[in-house]
């Protein structure tokens, strides 16, 4: 059975995700401090953290930094207030595996968890997308571009997924809104352009075409 370490100091929320993850045949320990939740991460026990980024004692940040630079590489999903997205990018980039805002459904929790959670011997067969020197490996997640491998966030893969399944076709504004963000973004945030242009610095800046008024285009 699989261990979930759940760092949140809020009961509301830890006992809604534990019942949650409980229900669903996992294994749950709560702890309620970024302390607390640096040395169980740490015991090697767990199979995954949810990790609350306004913690006391230390944030999540903190704990996730602490984590990765003594190579414990127990996979985290962080959980943040929605006006932190900024910081969460960041967060990402530092090592952590995915996130997801508050509030959220626990359905999209625990697909996320379970996601994490699967060993590579559970997946079957080769499975790349490919389109004009960009390949993406769905399993790694891992996206070579002219022959350079290039770690993508979570958000930033299921972007080029999204590119790379379409290739050729103009992608608007809002259909990435909702395929890459669903419910959980701020209308007229500009998240896109930022993404688009995040993307744009690891495929070169060619690929993706801007369509004026209509969106964005994965060159042929
Ligand atoms: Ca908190």
């Amino acid at each position: 059975m699989s261990r979930i370490l759940i760092a949140e100091d809020e009961p509301r929320i830890s006992s809604f995700i534990e019942k949650g993850l409980r229900a669903s045949g996992l294994a749950t320990t709560v702890v309620a401090s970024g302390v607390q939740a640096l040395a169980m991460a740490r015991s090697g026990e767990f199979d995954l953290m949810i990790l609350d980024i306004g913690l006391p004692e230390l944030d999540g940040f903190t704990v996730l930094h602490a984590l990765r630079s003594g190579s414990v590489d127990l996979p985290v999903l962080i959980l943040t207030a929605r006006d932190g997205i900024d910081d969460t990018v960041a967060g990402l980039r530092g090592g952590a595996d995915d996130y997801m805002s508050k509030p959220f459904r626990f359905d999209e929790l625990l697909a996320r968890v379970q996601r994490r959670l699967r060993t590579p011997s559970q997946t079957v067969g080769a499975n790349v997308l490919t389109h004009n020197g960009i390949s993406l490996d769905l399993h790694t997640r891992r996206l070579h571009c002219d022959g350079n491998a290039t770690d993508l966030t979570a958000r930033e893969f299921t972007l080029v997924q999204m590119f790379l399944t379409h290739p050729g076709q103009v992608l608007s504004r809002e259909q990435i809104l909702s395929h890459v963000w669903g419910y959980d973004y701020e209308p007229g945030s500009n998240i896109v352009e930022t993404y688009i242009r995040y993307l744009r610095r690891k495929l070169g800046p060619d690929r993706i075409e801007t369509v004026r008024g209509m969106g964005y285009r994965l060159r042929d």
